[in-house]
């Protein structure tokens, strides 16, 4: 098989592989049909996180499974699977509780840039849809297995609510994904932050109300402004950096809530601070597993198109320069088909 392997920051290169093989009887292979490049990807990429050797990348996929494992029942060879960046084997006690991104079987996938990838906890982790569907929803659906999953995530832990008024900090395809998840999740004002005027219009497109440009404490002056000068009652952080956190918790009314997702890097939150401005704080990697049935429909019954974050597609053996246009903000997010 082939697929993306990482040397160096700015070094993606395609390369032949050894085929994965069912390690486990819970394993299963698929080989897939779409894939991806994600934003955290990029941390590797542009150096801000260590290499060490050369590795396969990707956490993304909608495949067709190929081979089952003997205890794997619920997905059989032929289906059309989506599953999450996060193996969970579902019935362990974490899994019971909704935490399937914190199963105590997890692995994280990081092989998914390739033509075929080993599912481990298959089982519990890939959801067929029942029928094959056509092409026009596999980005969606790839969408959903995890920057959909995780702005969903996002809009939960920041606890959109019916009628509140929502902030999206961050307009990466997460970001987008965020409102187009406060949207269904009943937020009657989205105060979307970017300055990229692009993505600006998907923002708006997905149901974003407002959009603001300016960044740090002019940022949150303005949001303030839209909220009777108090703040909004759900922020959902979707980026990871200091300033992105710092934003996020400013926007935030007393007694308001921070969702955050964007994987934190050199971020530290000020105890006394956060104590004293009465806003909640709930985030970490998105228990996609948990939405997966239910997005799925979403995107099945065309109530919602997260696919159209992906302004580039590419075939696979292309994947070097879906990072690099990534990179350069060239594209919000890269589609590879192998
Ligand atoms: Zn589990």
């Amino acid at each position: 098989m082939r697929g993306a392997v990482i040397h160096a920051p700015g070094d993606v290169r395609f390369e032949t592989l050894d085929d994965p093989k069912i390690l486990q009887p819970t394993d299963a292979i698929i080989r897939t049909v779409v894939t991806c490049v994600c934003g955290s990807d990029l941390w590797p990429y542009r150096g801000l996180e260590p290499i060490g050797d050369p590795h396969p990348m990707g956490h993304e996929y909608v495949g067709v499974v190929e081979e089952a494992g003997d205890e794997v029942t619920s997905v059989r060879p032929g289906q059309l699977v989506v599953g999450s960046f996060a193996t969970s084997d579902n019935t362990c006690a974490n899994c019971r509780n909704g935490w399937q991104s914190n199963c105590l079987h997890r692995e994280f996938m990081s092989t998914c840039q390739a033509d075929l990838v080993r599912i481990p906890n298959a089982e519990g982790t890939l959801v067929a849809t029942e029928e094959t569907p056509g092409d026009e929803f596999l980005p969606g659906l790839l969408a959903v297995s995890d920057v959909m999953g995780t702005g969903w995530y996002a809009a939960l832990a920041a606890e959109v609510r019916p009628g509140s008024t929502a902030v999206v900090v961050g307009d990466g395809a997460v970001g987008l994904c965020g409102v187009i998840a406060a949207k269904e999740q009943g937020a009657e004002r989205i105060i979307a932050m970017s300055r990229h005027e692009p993505r600006q219009k998907l923002a708006l497109e997905f149901g974003a109300t407002d959009i603001v440009t300016e960044r740090g404490e002019e940022g949150v002056a303005r949001i303030k402004d839209l909220t009777e000068g108090i703040g909004a009652d759900s922020v959902l952080e979707c980026v990871g950096t200091a300033e992105s956190m710092r934003q996020a918790l400013h926007s935030a009314r007393p007694g308001g809530n921070v969702g955050f997702v964007g994987v934190p890097h050199d971020v530290t939150i000020d105890a006394q601070e956060l104590f004293f401005s009465h806003v909640g704080l709930r985030g970490g990697p998105a228990p996609v597993r948990r939405y997966l049935p239910e997005l799925i429909d979403l995107v099945l019954t065309g109530r919602i198109d997260p696919g159209k974050v992906f302004d580039l597609t590419l075939p696979l053996d292309q994947v070097a320069e879906g990072y690099q246009a990534m990179d350069e903000r060239r594209a919000i997010k890269t589609l590879l088909k192998p």
